[in-house]
């Protein structure tokens, strides 16, 4: 395998599958076996959930609400499908934790980095919710934040799109991918990958992105396996 302990980050988005709000029952299921056969192979899997299928703080602010009140709805919102993932990840035998940066004792336990990296030494997948615990941040910002403190060999952006393209596939047909680029050239180009402060934050701590396709069945496994099906962000 070419990462022995990885961080994926799913958008919240992505489990909407089909759906215009909410969780798939069905996305869910795929993802959980594919996240179950990379754990068969023996690599460390952690997990960043996003929120924006439930709720985002910026789209609450944009209607007069508080952005800080938004934001703890978005947080929650993370918490809610940390526990919808982590629910499928159990029907399918796999073992997990879920772990918030906000306290929620009842339903999650507390963020704590050791004892994170301890359940991942013992092949448990582990659930981080919560997004970084502060407002005005992303889950992007957590998964590099988490992939950093847990000294993940990668984080796995997994989209709709197959990987970073000079311009949006879905509006220009002349759009190609790159293989790999480097974090300087992602910024020089004005090309997005993830919000600012995630990505400065990962090129600081030299901590390599693939962003691919996480909606293809075995595309997970492939990248882990070192197929690069996606685009590798690296220094
Ligand atoms: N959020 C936050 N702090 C964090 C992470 C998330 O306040 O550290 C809130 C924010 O309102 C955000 C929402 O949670 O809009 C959902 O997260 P995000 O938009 O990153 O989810 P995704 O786009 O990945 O589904």
């Amino acid at each position: 395998m070419q990462y022995k302990r990885i961080l994926l980050k799913l958008s919240g988005e992505a489990l909407m599958g089909e759906q215009q709000y909410g969780i798939d029952a069905k996305r869910l299921a795929e993802y959980a076996e594919d996240i179950k056969s990379v754990i068969g192979k023996g690599v460390e899997v952690a997990i960043v959930i996003g929120g924006g299928n439930i709720f985002r703080g910026l789209s609450g602010a944009s209607q007069g609400m508080d952005r800080v009140q938004g934001d703890h709805m978005g947080m929650l919102a993370t918490v809610i499908n940390g526990l919808a993932l982590q629910s499928a990840l159990e029907l399918q035998g796999v073992e997990t934790r879920l772990q918030s940066a906000i306290k929620i004792n009842e339903v999650a336990e507390p963020f704590i980095r050791r004892r994170a990296i301890r359940h991942l030494e013992k092949g448990r997948v582990v659930i981080f919710g919560g997004g970084t615990g502060n407002p005005y941040f992303t889950t992007d910002s957590a998964a590099v934040l988490r992939a950093i403190e847990i000294k993940a060999d990668v984080i796995l952006k997994g989209t709709r799109v197959d990987g970073i393209y000079t311009s949006d596939p879905e509006k220009d047909k002349t759009a190609t991918k790159f293989d790999k680029i480097s974090f300087n050239d992602v910024l020089s180009k004005g090309l997005k990958v993830m919000d600012t402060t995630a990505f400065t934050l990962s090129q600081e701590n030299e901590l390599p992105i693939v962003v691919f396709d996480m909606n293809t069945r075995g595309n997970l496994m492939r990248i882990v396996s070192g197929e690069n099906i996606g685009t590798v962000v690296n220094i």
